[in-house]
């Protein structure tokens, strides 16, 4: 093959006449020539072509639709870096804007014009950056008492999303988790004081649990923290992840007390990219007041053209997410806001509903609490099935649906459940699709003569391990 006429495609080359689409995509090495901007476009294009739709996945809880301004802004500001904040000073204010309004919408006490948080690339980032906050201000109590600091642990349910487990991984924080279980689905206060001791950095209840979308009772555990502070003397303080609830809560259920109005909650997380309907990624922390973010987080840099003072993990990060959550805020105003995860609430409990219905299947929770609900099979069903929802899981994927099934958190592991979740985008018309296309699936496999892989799997496992379902 003549690699060096291939290289030179020229403006006239059709792009499938062209040889680069008869050479394999480079996979280890930089290809040695160039290629036209036409020919390289359709290449990486079409690696992604046979992925599902972003909205048809209802596996994730990130922002898979924006409006057509949202976007066009977005686009606009591609090449903005949130960092240079003497070049692009506009961005650093709108960014100090939409943590007020994040503040204030969280009922933040604080009286500075400009209250205290920061923005991560996701709840990720901001979570650690909390969590970080906590054990700063734990080691320098600790140090000021004379006391050991070497072993400082943090506690919460073991439905903990992956970003604790690196936390506590990589500050070598020792992670205390408090085991769900079918009858304790969320974190019980009592539970988690139990574990609790003069080495907690802080305590951490979820408001939407990535497992059950259910939420953490977080009054309730201020409440029996504010008594266990009291009587030992300790001040544990808790850190609220709030990666889903932090944009639900304050629209559909304003009179639950989960954040600055209770006690002991000192910091909350966020992700802007979730229920703050922006697209990936964006995160946020906020602290109750400047006196809980520890001095030693902020970095001052010089050489950008002004002395600026950043809390964050990474230096260089998008802006333009920052431009779509202050275009939210504008454009749908807290009606909005409510009106979208109404919508995206009523449709969850109506595809609950319907699930519900179905013979073969039990919703893990009556309610919702957050636009999102687990199913499993139903345990009677379930002795005689031929298949299993992973078999479900596969047959929706061929009409684009993605909608994972996987097994619960540790002691109740082999529970295999499954999990939609509803965002802005998702109509109730489009739950009918779904839920019709989940019909005819369980029709196909009622059909079934033999098991399949996946149930020959699973009863190979229930044999070692029993079935969840006793009865
Ligand atoms: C999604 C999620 C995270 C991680 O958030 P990212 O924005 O994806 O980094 C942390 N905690 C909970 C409870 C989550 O749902």
């Amino acid at each position: 093959m003549n690699t060096k006429q291939e290289t030179r495609a020229n403006a006239t080359t059709a792009v499938f006449g062209s040889e680069k689409m008869l050479t394999p995509a480079p996979t280890q090495n930089i290809p040695q020539h160039k290629t036209t901007p036409e020919i390289a476009y359709q290449m990486v294009k079409d690696e992604t072509y046979p992925q599902t739709q972003p909205r048809l996945n209802l596996a994730t809880f990130v922002t898979t639709y924006m409006d057509e301004y949202a976007t066009r802004l977005m686009n606009e500001a591609i090449n903005v870096n949130y960092i240079d904040e003497t070049e692009y000073p506009r961005v650093a204010v709108m960014c100090g804007r939409c943590i007020n309004i994040i503040a204030n919408m969280w009922n933040s006490p604080e009286k500075a014009e400009w209250k205290t948080g920061a923005l991560g690339i996701g709840s990720s980032e901001a979570c650690m950056l909390g969590g970080v906050a906590a054990w700063l201000r734990w080691r320098a109590k600790r140090k000021a008492e004379g006391k050991p600091f070497d072993k400082p642990n943090l506690v919460m349910s073991s439905a903990f999303q992956v970003v604790w487990e690196k936390f506590c991984q990589l500050w070598q924080i020792e992670m205390r988790t408090v085991p769900l279980t079918l009858e304790k689905p969320t974190l019980d206060p009592k539970d988690a004081l139990a574990m609790c001791d003069e080495n907690t950095i802080c305590i951490v209840p979820i408001a939407g649990v990535t497992w059950t979308g259910l939420n953490d009772d977080i009054e309730a555990l201020d409440h029996e923290l504010d008594a266990y502070n009291k009587k030992t003397g300790y001040d544990i303080p808790i850190h609220v992840d709030a990666a889903s609830g932090g944009f639900i809560l304050p629209f559909l259920n304003p009179e639950v007390k989960w954040d600055f109005r209770l006690k002991w909650v000192w910091s909350i997380s966020t992700s802007g990219h979730k229920y703050g309907l922006v697209y990936p990624g964006l995160g946020w922390v906020v602290w109750k007041d400047k006196k809980y973010l520890p001095e030693e987080m902020s970095f001052s840099v010089n050489y950008l053209g002004a002395n600026i003072t950043q809390v964050g993990l990474n230096f260089s990060r998008p802006a333009a997410q920052i431009l779509g959550q202050y275009y939210n805020f504008i454009r749908l105003g807290f009606d909005g806001y409510k009106e979208v995860q109404q919508n995206s609430m009523d449709v969850a409990c109506y595809c609950h509903e319907q699930i519900g219905k179905m013979k073969c299947f039990e919703n893990y929770s009556k309610e919702l609490q957050n636009p999102l609900f687990i199913w499993y099979m139903n345990p009677e069903y379930d002795k005689t099935a031929k298949w299993t929802l992973y078999d479900l899981q596969a047959v929706l994927q061929q009409s684009g649906w993605m909608v994972p099934a996987y097994t619960m958190p540790k002691n109740i592991d082999s529970l295999v459940v499954m999990r939609v979740v509803v965002r802005q985008g998702m109509s109730r018309d489009m739950a009918d699709m779904l839920l019709s296309d989940i019909g005819n699936a369980v029709a196909g496999f009622e059909k079934l003569k033999y098991p399949t892989q996946s149930r020959l799997d699973y009863e190979a496992k229930v044999k070692q391990k029993g079935r969840v379902f006793t009865h």
